[in-house]
């Protein structure tokens, strides 16, 4: 728990009158990157849309997708089976990007201290601004909603609450289009309604463990005594618990965030190529570019997901877990030689090569395997860590692996270097 939130907790018991009173904004984007794609194509508006299709499963589907039984992370090639009208795209990560920070822009027309919590959703601290700006609470809300839709062409669902966690309960509340305040006085009604484990923080099996205390709605929870609480919880649960009640303790963070939880690195190429060495040393600068993006920001991957595009626009897809995590590329491409023996067909042309670095974690908390594997990672982690800091001294490029090597030969000649680079923040 950050130290202002025990402070606050702190503040909150030695004096409840210094309680402070706050207007939390939270924002959600509805089906956000199926959202974009509309905007940039009002064609799709009403369509059935998935994004999704270079990693393999569905990231992101319209209302009319839903309502058709496709679910987040179901496999595109069930969707094309089962499903065969619907549109499936690629993920177009630049655009959602773009219209994440101009969405973001418009908060910030009225509110100073905004969080950016996700690609497509942020907390704003609206408090005190009803006088300066000559509007109810709402009626900023609203503005916003209509600034987003109107300039934009997406549709997003807003909370107004005291605290964090009940603003991220009222954006939920009606969606999409939705705009729900949940008044201090009114905030059992919605509690009532809120099955636990849907409040923001509370995983799947702590909401087993609390209903097995008979807590199953956040009401239940609501009620408990906060010693009940302190007994059988860990803190963040505590802060959870103010939350509710309408304490103000989770503070809005306006810095820029630099975690992302996903990075992905693409290289598209003239002519198209069933050359197996070069298909594999654009693998090889994917991963090592990538690679060298979330060692800057001390993460480790858990997971990696590599792609071939065909020049029929066809995706090949494989998922690698990974023994243990690690940012090593010479480790990774060891895997990515493995799997592209049985994704790469001879008689086929590619245009496209990607990977993807998924479920990244501080690469402090990353812990080793028990065979072996992780000293040798380590030992790579280590000798990176000493090329990327020459490399920020001489500039880019100095050390690159030998794997990569054809790429870099064949810059000039081949790679593609518009269509290229896009690393993005997923959910
Ligand atoms: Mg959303």
């Amino acid at each position: 728990m950050p130290d202002s939130a025990l402070k606050n907790i702190k503040d909150f018991q030695k004096n409840k009158t210094s309680q402070k009173t706050k207007t939390i904004f939270h924002m959600d984007g509805d089906a956000f990157f199926v959202g974009v794609e509309v905007a940039k194509n009002p064609k799709l508006k009403g369509l059935p849309v998935v994004t999704g299709e270079e990693r393999g499963i569905v990231s992101a589907l319209s209302y009319e997708a839903k309502a058709m039984g496709i679910t987040r992370g179901m496999p595109i090639f069930r969707v094309k089976r089962d499903f065969p009208k619907v549109l499936i795209l690629p993920g177009d990560y630049r655009s959602y990007a773009k219209y994440s920070s101009m969405m973001f822009d418009i908060v910030r027309r009225y509110a100073d201290d905004v969080e950016e919590y996700s690609i497509d959703e942020c907390f704003a601290d609206l408090t005190g601004l009803e006088p300066p700006l000559k509007m109810t609470y709402r009626q900023i809300a609203e503005r916003i909603k209509s600034e987003v839709n109107e300039e934009l062409g997406l549709s997003i669902s807003i909370g107004l609450a005291p605290t964090k966690v009940l603003a991220k309960v009222a954006s939920k509340w009606i969606k999409p289009n939705g705009l729900t305040v949940i008044d201090r006085e009114r905030i059992s009604d919605f509690l009532e309604k809120t099955p636990i484990g849907k409040i923001w923080g509370i995983g799947p099996r702590t909401a087993e463990f609390l209903n097995g205390f008979g807590i199953k709605t956040a009401q239940d929870f609501y009620m408990k005594k906060l010693e009940w609480v302190r007994e059988n919880l860990a803190s963040p649960y505590e802060v959870i618990w103010q939350e509710l009640h309408g304490i103000y303790v989770m503070e809005i963070d306006p810095k820029p965030k630099t975690a992302y939880s996903s990075i992905q690195r693409t290289h598209s190429f003239h002519p198209f190529t069933n050359d197996k060495v070069f298909l594999l040393s654009q693998f090889s600068k994917n991963m090592e570019e990538a690679c060298a993006k979330v060692r800057h920001y001390e993460l480790v991957p858990k997971k990696i997901s590599i792609f071939l595009k065909t020049k029929d626009f066809d995706y090949i897809t494989r998922f690698i877990t990974l023994p243990s995590p690690t940012n090593a590329p010479e480790i990774l491409m060891n895997l990515v030689r493995e799997k592209f023996k049985e994704m790469y067909r001879r008689g086929l042309q590619y245009r496209t090569t990607g990977v993807t670095l998924q479920e990244l974690v501080p690469s402090c908390a990353s812990q080793g395997d028990l065979f072996g594997g992780t000293e040798r990672a380590h030992k790579f982690e280590q000798i990176h860590k000493q090329i990327d800091s020459l490399e920020e001294k001489y500039g880019k490029r100095v050390v690159y692996l030998a794997s990569t090597h054809n790429a870099l030969k064949n810059k000039g000649k081949g790679t593609n270097a518009d269509d290229l680079d896009r690393d993005l923040l997923f959910l």
